[in-house]
């Protein structure tokens, strides 16, 4: 399939992708939903407005809002209704309705370099899990030993806690590096900036109609509730979360900001990457999860996921920024579809908008693992940047941006589908 529009060949947005966004113009109109497609962005709600959606929507009106929570509560077959008409709006050869419409055209379609990216939904919950085998190996290594690195539990559940909805920030937003308590190792516990400032590379995913409390999603009925994909940065202050993780885990560590790629693609988008995953079975030295989390479709997504870097003095220098990681949502143990059905097995309600966010993912060799603390082995081996500088962690000034993408093809050829990126800039600590 391709679009009538013009979009340049390894853009991440295709009319294979198609992710959705709140997005506002530079004129000063309200925020609306649109969704990318190549270098522009396709606003919804001037084609709910003329009608051109009546027939996918059902009649109701869901775009013309700040927030995607609304669509997101539709369910499955409304989002694989829009997602066909829009497709065959954007097509070559599909309806005419927009592309012979020059006015339409004129009104419906913007440049994304003259538009404000926002969250893209109200996100009334955000729950962070740990399915990442390598990661939770290398991070029980370093703090217990290989001998004791995955808990007894990893195996056997999806591992998370609750993080927090209100630090969620849209791709671009500043990090403020956060102050906190640090106990060194011979001294009483000290008060001041994270000197040990990460980065979590993540997928998130947000939660489409969700569950009355009491009644669990299951594995059967998980995918008619993940609306679609966000790359996540948890990022996270090592000191301080050393000091206070014992006995009930990640806090002021971690719920200072966390970062998500404003576009969310859809679930239907990434069908043509799903993998068969690491096997769940004895076989394969694995237990065999527990009847509600057995999954037989293929779980896994072969998506590859970058970590970039470049500090202010890159930046002056006009450096590209150095890629310090190459991982692949592959090696993710537990899937969304667990991690979801997991959460609700209880009776937890997951509500339109709630974000739920992989851990972690690191891959099997050093090059691939997905924060600071894994790559330099708790700072133990420094990464050199491009200009000569050196990092452990995070210095003021410096930019990460994560990016992820997979290629397929199909009868017109090879085409790609990402998420494009979602960056922030570390500011220095309020207050010196
Ligand atoms: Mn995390």
């Amino acid at each position: 399939m391709r679009s009538f529009l013009d979009v340049p060949a390894d853009s991440p947005f295709p009319i294979q992708n198609l992710p959705y966004g709140v997005f506002s113009r530079d004129d000063g109109s309200d925020p609306a939903i649109g969704v990318r497609i190549g270098d522009q962005v396709l606003d919804l709600a001037v084609l709910e407005e003329r009608g051109l959606l009546d027939a996918a929507l059902k009649g109701v009106r869901v775009f013309n809002q700040p927030t995607l929570n609304a669509f997101m509560a539709r369910g499955r077959l409304v989002w694989q209704a829009v997602r066909a008409r829009l497709q065959d709006l954007l097509s070559a050869e599909g309806d005419p309705a927009l592309r012979e419409d020059d006015e339409l055209r004129d009104v419906a379609l913007v440049s994304v370099a003259a538009v404000t990216m926002h969250l893209p939904a109200a996100i009334g919950d955000y729950t962070d899990f740990y399915s990442s085998r390598q990661h939770a190996t290398n991070v029980g290594t370093m703090f217990r030993g290989p001998e004791k690195a995955l808990m007894p539990n990893w195996l056997h559940l999806p591992v998370g806690y609750h993080g927090r909805a209100s630090s969620v920030l849209i791709s671009g937003t500043d990090i403020v590096r956060p102050k906190g308590q640090q106990k060194p190792e011979d001294a009483p516990p000290l008060f001041g900036p994270s000197k040990l400032l990460d980065i979590e590379l993540e997928l998130g995913f947000f939660v489409g109609p969700g569950n009355d409390i009491g009644t669990p999603i299951t594995m059967a009925e998980a995918p008619d509730h993940i609306f679609g994909f966000v790359l996540v940065n948890d990022w996270s202050a090592r000191d301080i979360q050393k000091w206070e993780y014992v006995p009930l885990g990640p806090f002021l560590g971690k719920n200072f900001a966390t970062s998500i790629s404003p576009w969310v693609v859809p679930y239907d988008a990434l069908a043509p990457f799903r993998i068969e995953g690491e096997p769940q079975t004895p076989e394969a030295g694995n237990p065999e999860p527990l009847p509600y989390l057995r999954q037989d479709e293929p779980r896994s997504l072969d998506l590859t996921l970058d970590v970039l870097l470049d500090s202010a003095a890159m930046r002056e220098a006009n450096t590209e920024p150095a890629r310090v990681a190459r991982s692949n949502a592959c090696y993710l143990y537990w899937s969304p579809e667990q991690q979801l059905v997991h959460h609700t097995v209880n009776g937890c309600n997951a509500r339109p908008g709630d974000l739920m966010a992989s851990g972690t993912i690191s891959g099997e060799t050093p090059d691939s693992y997905g924060s600071f603390l894994e790559l330099t082995w708790r700072g133990s081996k420094p990464i050199t940047l491009p200009s000569g500088e050196e990092r452990k962690f995070l210095q003021d000034g410096d930019r990460v941006v994560l990016t992820g993408h997979a290629d397929s093809e199909d009868a017109d050829g090879p085409y790609r589908v990402g998420f494009g990126e979602v960056e922030g800039v570390v500011r220095p600590a309020r207050g010196g």
